[in-house]
C-alpha cells in the first residue's frame, strides 16, 4: 500500500450478491495476505432480511463460526472517495481445511474458469451495467419511493436514450466515476444514459480475466454508489424499480481466447461452429441458470415483452429483443452478449453460469436452434421461468447446476432463495387491500 495509507476496507461479496466488509487499520494489510482476517461463515447462510436457512452441508449456520478469509493477489487498491487515505483489499473465504470454501460465489467462478482453461479456451469477458440514479432531496413517488433524477410524467416524456444533455446535467458526477475508476485501475469504457428517466449505465473494457472482470463488475458498482452518495444522489441496480420503465439489465460479452491468444470464434473455419456450440449450450442450460441471472424478486419483474430485457431462452444476430445476442462486429470483435441477467444479480455467479453453459455446449458439440430474426417476444421460442418459484425447482433439479456448483452449494442457494420468494408470496400487497377490501 502507499506509505501514507492509513486505513484498510476488506470486502467480501456474499450468496445474494452484496458486497460486505470492514474497516480496519492500514497495519492489518500485512495481516490479511500473510495469515487471513476473520469473518463469520454465517455470512453465507443468511437470506436478503439476514435470517438463517436450513443447513445444506456447507455448515454456514451451526455454532456461528469464523473462517478465514484470505486477501485475493492484486486486489489492493486505494479508495478515492474516502476522507483519509484508504486502501481496500478483496477477501475469499476458505475452509477449515484451508481450502477454498465452496460456498464463495467468487471460488465458484475460479473453479468453472479452471474448467475451460483446461479445455483450452481462455474466457474473455466485459461486464456492462445499467442503474437509476435517485434523488432523495427531492419529494418522493406516490409510493413513498425516492424520486429519479428525472421524472416520467404523464403522456409523452423526453426521450432519455443517449441523451448527451442527461449526461451533461451529471458531468460532475460522470467525471468523478472516470476519475475513481482510473485511479482503481477500473477499465471503465463508455457511459450513456439510458432508456428510462434517470436510468444510465456504465460499460467496462473486456480482460482476458473472467474472474478480475467480475471483481471489476462488484467494485464499479461500489464505485457508482459511493460516487452518487458523495453527490447527495442515491444510485440502484435494483432491476425493476419502477413499474412502466425499463429495468436494469447486466449484460456479460464473452469471447474465447485459444492456446495462442486468437479469438476462436473469429478463426475462419471453426469460429462460426464454436460460437454455435457455445449459444447451444447456453440455450440448454439457460432455464436452470435462470436464478442465477435473475436472483431477486423483484428481477422477475424487469422480464417483459418489449422492454429489451429478454424473456425467453433465444438467440440471434444483431437483436435486442432475444436472451444472448451477436453483436455486429469486426471478426476480431467476434463475441456474444448473455442479456439474460438483472443488474442486482451477483457476478461471480453470472459469470459461472455463462461461462460452464457455454463450456458445456462446447464439449458436448450442440447445435443451436436457428436464430431469432424478428422480435424474440412474438416468436415461438422456449420462455424462460415466470417466477421465482419455478425458477428454483428448475434450479435446484439441474445436474448442470450440480456440475458447476457442487450439491451444497446449489442447495444452499436454492434454499436462500426459496426463503426470499415465500416472504414475498406471503406479502399481501397495498394494491390487493385496495381491491379486494
Ligand atoms: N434495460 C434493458 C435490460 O433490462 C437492456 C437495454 C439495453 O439493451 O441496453 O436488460
Ligand atoms: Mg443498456
Ligand atoms: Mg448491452
Amino acid at each position: 500500500a502507499h506509505p501514507e495509507t492509513e486505513a484498510v476496507e476488506f470486502l467480501v461479496t456474499e450468496s445474494n450478491g452484496v458486497l460486505r466488509g470492514k474497516w480496519a487499520p492500514a497495519a492489518t494489510i500485512a495481516k490479511a495476505f500473510a495469515d487471513g482476517i476473520n469473518f463469520p461463515f454465517s455470512m453465507y447462510g443468511l437470506d436478503v432480511w439476514g435470517r438463517e436457512v436450513m443447513e445444506t452441508g456447507l455448515h454456514v449456520t451451526t455454532g456461528d463460526r469464523d473462517g478465514y478469509c484470505r486477501a485475493v493477489p492484486g486486489s489492493l487498491r486505494p479508495v478515492p472517495w474516502a476522507a483519509r487515505p484508504t486502501a481496500q483489499v478483496l477477501l475469499t473465504m476458505h475452509a477449515d481445511t484451508g481450502e477454498a470454501f465452496l460456498g464463495d460465489p467468487r471460488h465458484a467462478l475460479v473453479r468453472v474458469v479452471e474448467r475451460m482453461k483446461a479445455a483450452g479456451y481462455t474466457p474473455c469477458c466485459a461486464v456492462e451495467l445499467e442503474f437509476y440514479l435517485l434523488d432523495p432531496k427531492a419529494p418522493p413517488m406516490a409510493d413513498g419511493m425516492p424520486a429519479p433524477v428525472y421524472r416520467a410524467t404523464a403522456g409523452p416524456t423526453p426521450q432519455n436514450m443517449y441523451a448527451m444533455s442527461d449526461l451533461s446535467d451529471f458531468s460532475s458526477f460522470f467525471s468523478d466515476i472516470w476519475a475513481y475508476g482510473k485511479a482503481q485501475g477500473l477499465p471503465i469504457d463508455t457511459m450513456v444514459s439510458e432508456a428510462a428517466p434517470g436510468q444510465f449505465e456504465v460499460n467496462l473494457k473486456h480482460r482476458a480475466d473472467a474472474v478480475a472482470a467480475a471483481d471489476d463488475a462488484v467494485m464499479l458498482k461500489r464505485l457508482v454508489c459511493e460516487v452518487a452518495r458523495r453527490h447527495g444522489l442515491k444510485a440502484t441496480f435494483m432491476p425493476k424499480p419502477f413499474m412502466d420503465v425499463a429495468g436494469s439489465g447486466l449484460h456479460l460479452h464473452v469471447s474465447l481466447l485459444d492456446r495462442f491468444g486468437h479469438n476462436v470464434f473469429a478463426d475462419p473455419m471453426i469460429g462460426e461452429r464454436r460460437l454455435g456450440q457455445a449459444i447451444a449450450g447456453l440455450l440448454e442450460t439457460m432455464q436452470a441458470s435462470t436464478l442465477l441471472f435473475v436472483s431477486s424478486w423483484n428481477g422477475f419483474r424487469r422480464l417483459q415483452p418489449g422492454s429489451y430485457a429478454p424473456t425467453t431462452a433465444s438467440w440471434g444476430h444483431n437483436n435486442r429483443s432475444v436472451g444472448v445476442r451477436v453483436p455486429a462486429s469486426s471478426d476480431a470483435a467476434r463475441r456474444l452478449e448473455h442479456r439474460i441477467a438483472g443488474a442486482d444479480a451477483n457476478p461471480y455467479l453470472v459469470t459461472a453460469a455463462v461461462l460452464a453453459g457455454m463450456l458445456e455446449g462446447l464439449e458436448r458439440e450442440l447445435t443451436p436452434p436457428p436464430p431469432v430474426v424478428r422480435n424474440a417476444y412474438e416468436e415461438p421460442v422456449p420462455a424462460l421461468p415466470a417466477s421465482m418459484a419455478e425458477a428454483i425447482t428448475l434450479f435446484e433439479r439441474s445436474d448442470f447446476v450440480r456440475r458447476m456448483l457442487g450439491v451444497e452449494y446449489r442447495s444452499l442457494i436454492a434454499h436462500l432463495k426459496r426463503a426470499e420468494a415465500e416472504a414475498f408470496a406471503r406479502e399481501i400487497t397495498p394494491l390487493e387491500r385496495l381491491t379486494y377490501l
